[in-house]
Order: structure tokens, then C-alpha cells, then sequence
């Protein structure tokens, strides 16, 4: 089953669930930014909620918002009872300290998963790992390798196949080529989140059955890239597009039924 095929099921099983409930769960999106991707993110999950049943709504601040006023609106989500989770659309704008806004959303709200006291996994990692087992692949003891250790996909993703108990090697920046290359080469399972378009391709070698999630997504003239190229010698590759973006948007509404069911 290809990603999308795995999306349309699991999406329809949502929207059935959903149907059932005795209200319409609502998200909460705020953004203050005129990125053209996150224009294109918030599109996406504006649509999936359609999609699904769920009540979405789009908060838009201009972008002159102090913080003082965002962290107000916040405080008025975090007390709203009809709203069961929100999440503000990075980037911010200069004037605004991501860290504090995501300190300010209260863990019991926060469907992005980023405050450290949220008892949710961030979007793509869980995408990812319901993806993995969806596909029934062994994690167990297997060496799994994830390049890039940012808090919202290295990090958390790191600690969630080190759960499923991997042999678990995160690469960055200061990882040498040579050492790079010597993982590459023994990982069962490569997961890479550095925002490098065709960062991974022939250079590497690969165990010919090695699982590699691409969760990258770089903007060219020519479209969307990975952060790996096409059609690497692998036994499985997730797309680009197509891939992980997908996961991520799914997850989003299932930590969305998670906080509800919490309640
Ligand atoms: P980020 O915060 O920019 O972090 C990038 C990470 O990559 C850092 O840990 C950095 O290492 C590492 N890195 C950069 N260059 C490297 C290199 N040459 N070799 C090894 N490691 C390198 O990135 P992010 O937010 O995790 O996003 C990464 C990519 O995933 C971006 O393309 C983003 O658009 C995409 N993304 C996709 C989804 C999705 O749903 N598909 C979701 C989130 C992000 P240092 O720590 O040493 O600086």
C-alpha cells in the first residue's frame, strides 16, 4: 500500500469514528506569518479536517502582532472549552520567541506536541511510527539512523524508535563524512530531516533492504524535493511529495482524538 492509499483508509476510518462522536471535536489554527508554505500546510489541514468531520477554524493575526497579544490569544484558547486543541503555525514573526509561544499552549491543548510536559509525540514522528508498524517492519534491535536532531523530527523521532527499542545513531551537522557514511551503510532503518535537497543519493550505500522515510521537503524551481533522491537502492523509500507530509497531517488529527478521548 502506497502512502496515500494508507492516508485515504485511515482517514476514512477517522472520519467514521468522528461521525460517531456526539460532537464535532474543533482544532484551532493561528497564524501570523505570510509564508507561502505554511499558507500551503495550513491548506492542507484545513482540508483533512473537512475531510474528517472536524470542525477547523483559522485564526489570521497580522503580522505586526506583539507577542504580549499573541500570548493573550493563546491564554484565551487554553480557557476555551469548545476548543479542543490548537496550534500556532510556525514561523513567527522576529518579534515573537517561538520557545515562549510553545511553553504557553498548555500541554493538554497543544496537538503539535512541542511543550515538554504534552503526553503526545509530535505530528511527524508519530506519523512515522504508525506508518512503520502499519507496514509491520521489525524495529525491534534493528540499527535505525536519524540524520538531523531538531526538537520537532531528530529528536523526538530518535526517542520514539529508541522506545521500540532500536539500536538508535543520531547524525548532524558535526558528523564527519566518513562516519556518515559508515552508518548509512549498516542502518536497517534511515530516517532524514535536514532540510538538504538530494542529500542522500548514490555517494552513500545502502543495505538493500533498509527502510529510508524522507521527511524532507525542499522547495526548488522545479517543485518539491526530498532530502534523499528518487529511487535510491533501498527496499522501501517514502516519496517526496506524496510521503511524509502526508503522515505528519494525519497524525495531527489523531492527537487532536487523543486530547478528546483524554478528556
Ligand atoms: P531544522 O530545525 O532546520 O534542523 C535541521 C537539522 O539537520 C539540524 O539538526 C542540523 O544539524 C541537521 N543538518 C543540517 N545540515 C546537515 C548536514 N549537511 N548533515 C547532517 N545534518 C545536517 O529542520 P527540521 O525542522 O527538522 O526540518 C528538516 C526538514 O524536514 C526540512 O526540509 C523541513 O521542511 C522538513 N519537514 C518536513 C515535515 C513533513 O511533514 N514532511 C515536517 C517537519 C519538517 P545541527 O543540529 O548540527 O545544526
Amino acid at each position: 500500500m502506497t502512502i496515500k492509499e494508507y492516508v485515504k483508509v485511515k482517514k476514512a476510518e477517522i472520519r467514521e469514528y468522528v461521525l460517531s462522536m456526539p460532537r464535532k471535536p474543533k482544532l484551532v489554527i493561528v497564524q501570523i506569518n505570510e509564508d507561502e508554505a505554511s499558507y500551503a500546510y495550513i491548506r492542507g489541514k484545513l482540508k483533512d479536517a473537512a475531510d474528517l468531520g472536524i470542525e477547523a477554524e483559522l485564526i489570521k493575526l497580522p503580522l505586526e502582532t506583539s507577542q504580549e497579544e499573541l500570548l493573550k490569544k493563546i491564554d484565551d484558547l487554553n480557557h476555551d472549552s469548545s476548543v479542543d486543541g490548537f496550534i500556532v503555525q510556525m514561523p513567527l514573526p522576529k518579534q515573537i520567541n517561538e520557545e515562549t509561544v510553545k511553553l504557553a499552549i498548555a500541554p493538554n491543548k497543544d496537538v503539535d506536541g512541542f511543550h515538554p510536559l504534552s503526553k503526545l509525540d509530535p505530528c511527524t514522528p508519530r506519523g512515522i511510527m504508525n506508518y512503520l508498524n502499519s507496514k509491520n517492519i521489525k524495529i525491534q534491535g534493528k540499527n535505525a539512523v536519524v540524520i538531523g536532531r531538531s526538537n520537532i523530527v531528530g529528536k523526538p523521532m530518535a526517542k520514539l524508535l529508541l522506545a521500540a527499542n532500536a539500536n538508535v545513531t543520531v547524525l548532524h551537522s558535526k558528523t564527519s563524512f566518513e562516519d556518515m557514511r559508515n552508518y548509512i551503510a549498516n542502518a536497517d532503518i534511515i530516517v532524514i530531516a535536514i532540510g538538504k535537497a538530494g542529500f542522500l543519493d548514490k555517494k552513500f550505500t545502502y543495505k538493500p533492504d533498509a527502510v529510508l522515510v524522507d521527511v524532507g521537503i525542499n522547495r526548488l524551481e522545479d517543485g518539491l524535493h526530498g532530502d534523499a533522491i528518487a529511487n535510491l537502492p533501498v527496499g522501501l523509500q517514502t516519496p517526496v511529495p506524496g510521503g511524509v507530509g502526508l503522515l505528519t497531517r494525519l497524525a495531527l488529527y489523531e492527537n487532536l482524538l487523543t486530547i478528546v478521548n483524554g478528556k
